[in-house]
């Protein structure tokens, strides 16, 4: 027992030098990243519940380092947050996003909209909407064809600036979307003082409803609310044929989830979306 002590207190150090190293490897590796071309976007399919057609694709990033092999982005994401890089690959994203569905719809593919993820420090910095402005202009993408997600701790956190920043987008005729909705007891009548247009209710309410009934009626009462306040939604994380029929019944607007599509590489959206929006 009396060696205890010292030993755990040599591992717990060790364990922290391994995460610290970590992190620093995968921050070295970003830096390179954009560069090195390891970045990709992956896109998720999101269904019209009432006609079953193709709505929108949610941008999905990807990184396969090549030393780290791939790296989930709820890994990087937060490191490239803190250390800045966030901001070109947050670029990249925006523009490649815009360039590949104004491309598709010059092929003549009828995908109606692109969902881009922001984080908070992308969405804060000053130069956000002259990057928008900017990637749209070169992409020449419709604005209406672009959604922003963004999530409730921002709105949260950041309420005055992000209420003027949110409005400049609504001028533009560009979408906003709270992602992950449910999970951030943002206030409600906030919310309505917003310029936003659609809800995506977060995949925890969604497999509520293999649960119990009180589950079940949150996420109805979540949809009946975006209903009333006109909000467009979009339920996350739909596995289950009864989750689907489910918010089916409710009248829930539009569904993205495992049993509809997993997000797709870029040549398996090429493919899925001929397959899907031309005859
Ligand atoms: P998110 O925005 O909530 O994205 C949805 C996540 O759920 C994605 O994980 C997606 O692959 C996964 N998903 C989709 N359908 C299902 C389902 O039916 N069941 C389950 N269990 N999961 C499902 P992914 O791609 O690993 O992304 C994780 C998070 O990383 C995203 O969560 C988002 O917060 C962030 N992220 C991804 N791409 C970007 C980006 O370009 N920029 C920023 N700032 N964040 C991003
Ligand atoms: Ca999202
Ligand atoms: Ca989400
Ligand atoms: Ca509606």
């Amino acid at each position: 027992a009396k060696r205890n002590g010292p030993q755990n207190y040599r591992f717990y150090q060790e364990s922290m030098n391994a995460n610290a190293l970590k992190r620093l490897t995968i921050e070295t590796q970003l830096r390179n990243g954009l560069e090195a071309e390891e970045f990709s976007l992956a896109y998720q399919p999101q269904f019209d519940l009432k006609t079953g057609n193709l709505s929108g694709v949610e941008a999905l990033l990807r990184w396969k380092n090549k030393e780290l092999g791939q790296i989930p982005p709820m890994e990087f994401i937060p490191i490239a947050e803190e250390s800045g890089l966030i901001h070109p690959l947050g670029e990249w994203v925006m523009r490649t996003a815009c360039t590949q569905v104004k491309t598709w719809q010059d092929q003549g593919i009828d995908l109606p909209r692109i969902g881009v993820n922001v984080s908070p420090k992308e969405f804060i910095h000053p130069e956000f909407i002259s990057n928008v402005k900017s990637a749209l202009a070169d992409s020449g993408l419709d604005p209406s064809a672009l959604q922003i997600e963004i999530t409730e701790t921002l709105l949260m956190e950041h309420f005055e600036g992000t209420a003027k920043t949110l409005e400049e987008l609504h001028k533009m005729g560009v979408q906003v979307a709270i992602d992950d909705f449910g999970k951030g007891y943002s206030s409600l009548s906030r919310l309505q003082e917003l310029a936003i247009d659609c809800l995506k209710i977060d995949r925890s309410f969604v497999s509520a409803v293999d649960e119990s009934f009180r589950q079940k009626s949150v996420l109805n009462a979540i949809i009946a609310m975006a209903n009333g306040m006109d909000l467009g939604m979009i339920a996350e994380g739909v596995e289950t044929k009864e989750q689907f029929l489910f918010l089916q019944e409710k009248h829930c607007d539009e569904a993205q989830g495992y049993m509809l599509s997993r997000p797709l590489t870029l040549e398996q959206a090429e493919e899925f979306l001929q397959k899907a929006t031309m005859q």
